[in-house]
Parts: structure tokens; C-alpha cells; sequence
């Protein structure tokens, strides 16, 4: 069991397209009269600043414009000065982590309610952390009167943002979710957060890359940009931003990118220490490794992947790993000067980190590779089914570590199921219907007419074209069993019967076999083709079907015994209803209170067939028949009405009178 203490600031968030709009409205509901609007003057966000501008209207009481990177306080003593001459009573951002650090450091001093608008991933506005820096000094505190009021996210502001920051930015958001991840402080819902944001970043990067405007890439990154940063401010991170803030506070390095460089080598120092963690990275970015996987996407679009080309020198290589292991901190891995100095150096060179001992091998080029084999295909819907098969078929092996002699033996097992198939015998029916696929497919196909009656799978004893029948006939051919008098009606939805139905009747005799599993038997028996009259309605003798197993002689009974799961089949009868105008329906009644419809996943019907409204009364009467046969003893009555859809020009027909 995980104990946790999970705390969430009061912060309202609005994201979407356009939302700059909103921010009068939002600081009207704080109460606002008189709003500081903030900003660091950069050229490239004029115009976005004017247009917020446009949107507070007489609200803006005072602009100060002078943000920088690290909030120094002589900043934000000069925007506090202005702040009480004009009597401010909101803070309005609009900016990256520079501009939202100078309102949260203006809100500490004055509890002022703060509204951000961030335009890069930084996350700093869903944080209740301020780092300041005085005398060359960068300290950070943390307290609730930090944590913006209200955040207003707006894609449009981050279309502008150049891809490289968006690399950047986009990285420094990763880390807080990666971190995240292996926090002491971590909690289930920390865990959702994190692992959502790295995958739509490991997502939307590459999709920037290709279209830098891809409005659908923006917002899935600005969303896991909040994520991310809501991550960064419910838990403490360890060894890579301690890296970060020491090579950005002491040696200056630029603060998107000096994360884009350590993130990679700092996850693999930590990965023998995080190994749950860095496997569900991997997965969520679907790589082999999760530290090599940030290399290669930071490699692939393009962003930094050295300390050297970011101005650090090999002569302070020493230093920054002194300092990062001067006050110890959570971390996975203990921190060691070599380890830090080792770390630090792959680093500064830029070298691909190791990938974590075990980690597979990275399999994508190949599937790639085989996926693009099938590009030549001119049917599409093929092209997709093949492609799909490789990319699951490949995962399939990786995911499970398949050994060469493992799937030498999935193909002797298919060999052998071939082998093994006639005229009459169908192995990999079998294999299908054993695996649930033939259920899976049938529901695809089937499930969506509820007012319909449920299909069920066709099962391997279908044999296409059985006798015609008259009403009232009697399909047993003298086989012993419990007489059963079927009474069937076919109808509509609506109840209105469907005459000149075709319908397919088949079952097992009472010991569980079907005619073609009885070589004495001469001719089809216990099957038959009926066709109901103008009423919808057609009647028939027959035997009460039992439970029996599928064919277990061949390598799917060799499957069922070598996992513990027995062969049976729940009793049921077979009907398949071909009507003009209606859609094929195929389906089975199973005997209420019969074997196998019960019990443990495994002890049910061996093929996943039975459903509920499947499940019928097969009624023990004695006495006079309906239509006056003397029976002696039991006879049981089927009534039942199946209720077809209609045709809808659409669909493709249910199946499949072609399989047996
Ligand atoms: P930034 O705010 O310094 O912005 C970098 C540059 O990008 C600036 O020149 C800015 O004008 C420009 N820019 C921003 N948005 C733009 C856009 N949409 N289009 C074009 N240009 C744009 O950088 P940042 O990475 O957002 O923030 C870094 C700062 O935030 C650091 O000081 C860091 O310590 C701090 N931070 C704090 C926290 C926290 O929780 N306290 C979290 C993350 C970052």
C-alpha cells in the first residue's frame, strides 16, 4: 500500500483558443478595479501585450514592462514603488516564467491578487514557488499567496513562440513530470498528471517539428505544460533541477535549455535508482528507454544537446558538481561527486546517454522499416490492417521479451493447426473462438441494434446449405434425447413478424456432438433450413441440446489443458436468420440452468459466447404436445421470438454463410 498526503493550491484555470478575451471578466470576479499589467517589454510579445491591454480597457491602472530572468529584487522594488503610487489592487502577467516570476514576487509582498497569461511551457504560474535573486544570489520560498489566483491559457499567444524555445520550454516542462515521477512526495494523482503531460509532449514536439502552427501540437502542449506544472508545484524535485538551478544561478546558463541538456543525463543517472518511474516514461513516450528516449527527441527536434554550445567551460565542470552536492536533497540515486562529475561531463560533451542495463533494444527503426513496406498497398483498409498487425505484433515481442524458441514454437502451433483442419474440422476457428476474438469481433459487428436480439459467434459446425425443412418436422433423425418442441418467431423491432425468413437450425445430440463429428451418422441430422410464414413463424422437433467440448484432440485442446481451462461449451442451439430487407443475424440460445453458463473467468463457456438475453427457457412439460405427437415422459418447449434489424444499406452483411 502507497501512503500519501496529496495538497492542490486554489487556482482556477481557463484554457483554450482565444481566452485573452476572458481576463477582464476574470479579474471583474477577483473584485479588481485597478490592474498592474506586467510584461518584460519584449518585442515579440507587443502584440499580444497590447491586445490583453485592449481587453482589461479601463481596468489597466499602471503597465510595467521590465521583467527579467530571475527576479531581481531591485525589479521588483521598482515595480512595487509604481504599484502604490497608482493603488493597484490586481496583478495581470502576461508573459514566460520571467514576467509570472516578477507578479508572484510582487504578490508576496502584497497578497494582490494575480491573474497570469503565460506564453511559454514554463509552468511557474500553477506553482506556489518564487525564485528571487539578490547580490548575484538566487534563493527560492515557497507560501499559498504566491500561487496565482487565476491562470488564463491561450494557444493563440504560443503560435508565435519560435520552435527552438518551444523545444526548450517544451523539455522544461518534461522535467517537472519526469521528476515528478520519482518525488518522495509523489501520490496517485501526482503519477496521472505527470505521465499525461510526457506523453503529449513526446507527442507534440514532433508534430511542432514538422508544422511549428499546428494548433492541435500547441494546445496539447500548453495542457501538459499546466499538468507539468501543477506536478512541479504539489511535489519536490530532485537531482536535475538542483542541477539547473546551479548551472543557471551560478554559472548563468540560460534556463529552457540548460534543462533541455541535463534532463537526459540526469534521468539516467537516476535510473537504476527509479526503474518504475523511467519504465513508465519509456512507455508513455513509447521508446525502450526512457533516457535515451529525451536524447533522441531533444536530438530529433532539433534543441541543445551540450553544456559546451551553452557557454559553460570544461574548468567548471569541478564546481557545479561541488555545489550540487553541497546541501543534500531527495533524490533516487545517491549523489556523489564523481557520479555529479561524471554526469556533468557526459553533459558538457553531449554524448547519448547509456541506456538503462536490460533496456531492450530500440526496435523502431525496423517496425518503422516494415510499416513503410506497405505503402505500395492500393487498398487502404488493407494497408491499415497490415501496418497495425506489424506495429502490434512488434510490440507484442518486445513487450514480452520473446525468445527466438517461443515463437519458433507459436509456429509449430500453427503449423500443427493446420494440419489438423479438413472439410470439417476447423482448427483456427477454434483458436479464434477459444481467444475471445471471434466474440470481439462479433460484438463489433453485432452490438449496436439494442432493440435487436444479440448475435453470438457462428462457431466451427456450421456446414452451409443444410436440408429444407417443413414446419413442424422433426430434426433429430431418430436420435435419442428429450424431445424438444422449438416454437420461433421472427419479428421486427417493432413486433412485426417477418415472413419468408431463411433459417439455418444447428446443435449437438445429447452426448455433445454435431453430425459431422459422427462418421456412423448417415446424412445431415440435428440441422436444418426452415423459412418462416407469413405469422414469422416456424416450428420444429428436436432433442434437448447438452453441454459438450469443442474438439480438444488438436494443439487448441493442447492450449486449453496447458493453462487449466477446460474445453466445454455451455448447451445452446444455433440459428442463423437470412431475411430480405433485415440484416443477417447469427446467433445461439443457451439452455437456462445448463452447465458452463457460470463459475470463474476460465469455467464459463469455453468460447466467451453466452449472453444474457441469449439465455432461455428450454420448459419441462409432460403430457399433450402442441401439435399432438404422443411423447411419454419429459418433453421441453423453446418459444422464443428473435427481433432482426432492418437493412440500412449500409453495413456490411453480419458473416459469413461461406466459413464452414
Ligand atoms: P522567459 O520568461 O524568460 O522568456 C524567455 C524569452 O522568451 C523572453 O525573451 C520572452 O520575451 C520570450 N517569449 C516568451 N513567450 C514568447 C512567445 N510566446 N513568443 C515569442 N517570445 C516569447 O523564460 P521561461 O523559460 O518562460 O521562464 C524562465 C524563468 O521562469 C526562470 O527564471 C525560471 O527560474 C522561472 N521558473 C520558475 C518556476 C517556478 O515555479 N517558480 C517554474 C518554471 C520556471
Amino acid at each position: 500500500m502507497r501512503s500519501f498526503v496529496h495538497t492542490t493550491g486554489p487556482s482556477r484555470v481557463i484554457f483554450g483558443a482565444g481566452t485573452i478575451e476572458q481576463v477582464r471578466a476574470e479579474a471583474e470576479r477577483l473584485g479588481a478595479a485597478r490592474v498592474m499589467l506586467l510584461s518584460d517589454g519584449s518585442p515579440a510579445l507587443r502584440k499580444n501585450t497590447e491586445r490583453l491591454r485592449e481587453a482589461l480597457g479601463d481596468l489597466v491602472a499602471a503597465e510595467f514592462d521590465g521583467a527579467v530572468m530571475h527576479t531581481p529584487v531591485e525589479v521588483t522594488q521598482q515595480a512595487l514603488g509604481l504599484l502604490r503610487d497608482r493603488h493597484v489592487d490586481c496583478l495581470v502577467a502576461i508573459g514566460g516564467g520571467s514576467t509570472t516570476g516578477l507578479a508572484k514576487a510582487l504578490a508576496a509582498r502584497t497578497d494582490l491578487p494575480q491573474i497570469i497569461v503565460p506564453t511559454t511551457y514554463a509552468g511557474s504560474e500553477v506553482t506556489p514557488v518564487l525564485g528571487e535573486s539578490a547580490d548575484g544570489r538566487k534563493t527560492t520560498r515557497s507560501a499559498p499567496e504566491i500561487l496565482p489566483e487565476t491562470v488564463v491559457y491561450d494557444i493563440d499567444l504560443t503560435l508565435g513562440l519560435p520552435f527552438a524555445m518551444s523545444v526548450t520550454s517544451g523539455v522544461n516542462a518534461l522535467a517537472h513530470a519526469v521528476e515528478a515521477l520519482y518525488s518522495p512526495d509523489a501520490t496517485p494523482a501526482v503519477d496521472a498528471l505527470a505521465l499525461e503531460a510526457v506523453a503529449a509532449i513526446g507527442r507534440a514536439l514532433p508534430a511542432l517539428h514538422h508544422d511549428p502552427s499546428d494548433r492541435e501540437a500547441r494546445a496539447d502542449l500548453l495542457q501538459a505544460a499546466w499538468l507539468a506544472g501543477t506536478c512541479l508545484g504539489a511535489v519536490g524535485m530532485g537531482l536535475h533541477h538542483k542541477l539547473c538551478h546551479t548551472l543557471g544561478g551560478t554559472f548563468g546558463l540560460p534556463h529552457g535549455e540548460t534543462h533541455t541538456v541535463v534532463l537526459p543525463h540526469a534521468m539516467a543517472y537516476n535510473a537504476s535508482a527509479a526503474p518504475d518511474a523511467m519504465a513508465r516514461v519509456a512507455h508513455a513516450l513509447g521508446v525502450p528507454d526512457a533516457a535515451t528516449g529525451v536524447f533522441d527527441l531533444v536530438r530529433q527536434t532539433g534543441g541543445p544537446t551540450s553544456l559546451r554550445e551553452l557557454g559553460l567551460t570544461e574548468a567548471d565542470l569541478d564546481r557545479a558538481a561541488e555545489l550540487a552536492t553541497a546541501q543534500p536533497y531527495p533524490n533516487p540515486r545517491e549523489l556523489t561527486r564523481t557520479g555529479l562529475a561524471d554526469l556533468l561531463s557526459e553533459a558538457w560533451q553531449g554524448r547519448r546517454p547509456q541506456p538503462a542495463a536490460g533496456s531492450a533494444p530500440d526496435l523502431r527503426p525496423l517496425t518503422d522499416e516494415v510499416v513503410a513496406s506497405f505503402d505500395g498497398c492500393a487498398n487502404p483498409r488493407l494497408r491499415q490492417l497490415l501496418t497495425d498487425l506489424a506495429r502490434t505484433l512488434h510490440g507484442y515481442a518486445a513487450r514480452n521479451d520473446l525468445t527466438p524458441q517461443e515463437w519458433q514454437r507459436a509456429i509449430d502451433f500453427l503449423t500443427q493447426a493446420g494440419h489438423i483442419t479438413t472439410g470439417t474440422r476447423q482448427e483456427f476457428i477454434l483458436l479464434s473462438d477459444t481467444l475471445g476474438i471471434s466474440s470481439v469481433v462479433d460484438a463489433l459487428a453485432n452490438s449496436r441494434t439494442p432493440e435487436t436480439t444479440s448475435s453470438a459467434i457462428l462457431g466451427p459446425f456450421y456446414v452451409a446449405g443444410p436440408p429444407a425443412a417443413e414446419h413442424g418436422a422433426d430434426i433429430a433423425g431418430g436420435l435419442e434425447g428429450t424431445p424438444m418442441w422449438a416454437d420461433i418467431k421472427v419479428t421486427d423491432p417493432e413486433g412485426t413478424p417477418v415472413g419468408g425468413a431463411v433459417v439455418d437450425v444447428w446443435q449437438s445430440n445429447e452426448d455433445g456432438f454435431y453430425d459431422v463429428q459422427l462418421p456412423d451418422l448417415d446424412g445431415p441430422v440435428l440441422r436444418a433450413r426452415f423459412t418462416t410464414g407469413e405469422d414469422g413463424r416456424f416450428t420444429f422437433w428436436s432433442i434437448l441440446p447438452s453441454e459438450y467440448p469443442i474438439p480438444d484432440d488438436g494443439p487448441v485442446g493442447r492450449m486449453l489443458s496447458a493453462v487449466g481451462r477446460h474445453p466445454y461449451r455451455a448447451p445452446h442451439v444455433h440459428f442463423l436468420i437470412n431475411a430480405p430487407g433485415h440484416q443477417p443475424l447469427i446467433t445461439q440460445l443457451f439452455v437456462r440452468g445448463g452447465a458452463y453458463l457460470d463459475g470463474a473467468p476460465g469455467q464459463r463457456d469455453a468460447v466467451f459466447g453466452v449472453k444474457d438475453d441469449l439465455v432461455t427457457d428450454f420448459t419441462p412439460h409432460t403430457g399433450p404436445t402442441p401439435d399432438g405427437r404422443p411423447v411419454e415422459g419429459e418433453w421441453r418447449l423453446l418459444d422464443f421470438t428473435f427481433r432482426i434489424a432492418p437493412s440500412d444499406g449500409e453495413r456490411a452483411p453480419t458473416s459469413s454463410t461461406e466459413t464452414a
